[in-house]
């Protein structure tokens, strides 16, 4: 099968905020796009040219959708089986079942690394309240994680003792949970790896990511790192998505820990939080990027064009007294404005980003973080907008 070409129409299993930017570098190519997405207003809904309202488990809705389509992608791994299966009969699903059913589960993507022999921290599968406190017992500092449906720190408890065992069990509603030893962190990174039907790659270039009480905060590409570390987290990457056989996009989110080890944390098939940046500061964007990916073009280039940084915008911004100040924030050179369309402002929601280029990572991030601080100086307190120094490189 050869390229998808241009006047074609991709589907999305899900139509968020992801879908929607993809669905709009899409549209630029000239592609047509159609969403299947569970709420009726998704973000996507302005940008695609039929939107199909149904859950992720509903397989005639997903025949529906790939009726109309050429090819279907997803922004979402917690996509039932059997509805990517029913996909795939009538048209190519990118990425794949079988990528996408290791990753959707904690348990099972954790486990498929440890066993694939990627670096990992140390984890259980817990099945009962005495295994969660069992995990404690021996790892001291933990968190325990759902196995489905987890995003942005929620289905995730923090355990100092293994008293706390039984209350986080029932917390998490009584089911297998991937229990974690709490890593010391000194710094967070994520690749993203494009990838062909026919194997080829891109790789990204690391972004360095911080986060507020488990949701993204800031990204910032290039990561200032040692080349041998830049080199080891892209190399790994590249690994787990050709081991994955993945077509599309894979992220990988690393930590580097105190001691100098790189673990992977997870992996999400689909355009990822930590490379909206890649918009402003790579040659090609990851939207575009996952729009080749899928219709079997020619991948562009990963490559930095300049340093850029984004800082996520909650929901919180607008529900603090003040409105946010956006023509303040965008006095700051080099930002720009991205914003979702999502109607209902929540607390912790991922509602829009602000972004920045500049002339190295510091001035980029130093720019975003100013200008979100001009644009909801109310939210300053409970948001870690602090610049950091991004420490230079040491070999
Ligand atoms: P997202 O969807 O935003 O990527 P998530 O809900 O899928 O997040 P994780 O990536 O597992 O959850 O965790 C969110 C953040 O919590 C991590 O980026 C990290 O800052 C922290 N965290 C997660 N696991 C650990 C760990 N084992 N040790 C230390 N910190 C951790
Ligand atoms: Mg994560």
């Amino acid at each position: 099968m050869g390229s998808i070409l241009p006047g074609a129409t991709i589907g999305f299993l899900g139509g968020g905020q992801l879908g929607r930017m993809t669905a709009l570098a899409a549209r630029a190519m000239g592609y047509e796009v159609q969403v299947l997405d569970p709420e009726v207003a998704c973000a996507m809904r302005p940008v695609a040219s039929r939107t199909i309202t149904a859950p992720y488990t509903d397989v005639a809705a997903a025949e529906a959708l790939a009726a109309e389509c050429d090819v279907v992608t997803l922004e979402i791994e917690q996509v039932h089986p059997d509805v990517l299966d029913a996909v795939a009969r009538r048209v190519p699903m990118r990425p794949g079942r079988d990528a996408v059913y290791v990753i959707q589960d904690r348990i099972r993507q954790k486990t498929w690394l440890a066993e694939q022999g990627f670096p990992v921290g140390p984890f259980v599968a817990a099945r009962s309240a005495a295994d969660v406190a069992g995990a404690v017992e021996a790892f001291g500092a933990s968190i325990a994680k759902s196995t489905h449906g987890g995003y942005d720190g929620r289905g995730q408890v923090r355990l100092a003792e293994p008293a706390q065992g039984a209350s986080a069990w029932s917390a998490l509603g009584e089911r297998p949970c991937l229990v974690e030893q709490r890593v010391d962190i000194a710094m967070e990174l994520s690749v993203l790896v494009a990838r062909r039907p026919s194997g080829a790659v891109a790789v990204y270039p690391p972004s360095r990511n911080h986060h507020t009480g488990g949701i993204l905060t800031w990204a910032v590409s290039p990561a200032v790192v040692s080349d041998p570390l830049a080199v080891e987290a892209q190399a790994l990457a590249r690994s787990v998505a050709e081991r994955l056989d993945i077509v599309g996009l894979l992220a990988v989110e690393c930590f580097v820990t105190t001691r100098g080890e790189l673990l992977v944390n997870e992996l999400a098939p689909r355009p990822h939080n930590t490379f909206h940046h890649s918009e402003r500061g790579a040659d090609t964007g990851q939207f575009e990027q996952l729009v080749r990916a899928v219709c079997d073009l020619p991948l562009g280039a990963p490559t930095t064009v300049t340093p850029a940084a984004i800082v996520n915008l909650l929901g919180d911004v607008w529900l603090q007294g003040a409105a946010p100040d956006i023509p303040h924030a965008l006095q700051v050179p080099g930002t720009r404005l991205h914003l979702y369309g999502k109607a209902g402002a929540r607390s912790g929601r991922k509602m829009g980003h602000l972004s920045a280029i500049g002339d190295t990572p510091q001035e980029a991030l130093g720019r975003v973080l100013e200008s979100y601080r001009r644009l909801s100086p109310g939210t300053v307190a409970s948001f870690d907008v602090t610049e950091p120094v991004l420490h230079p490189p040491t070999s």
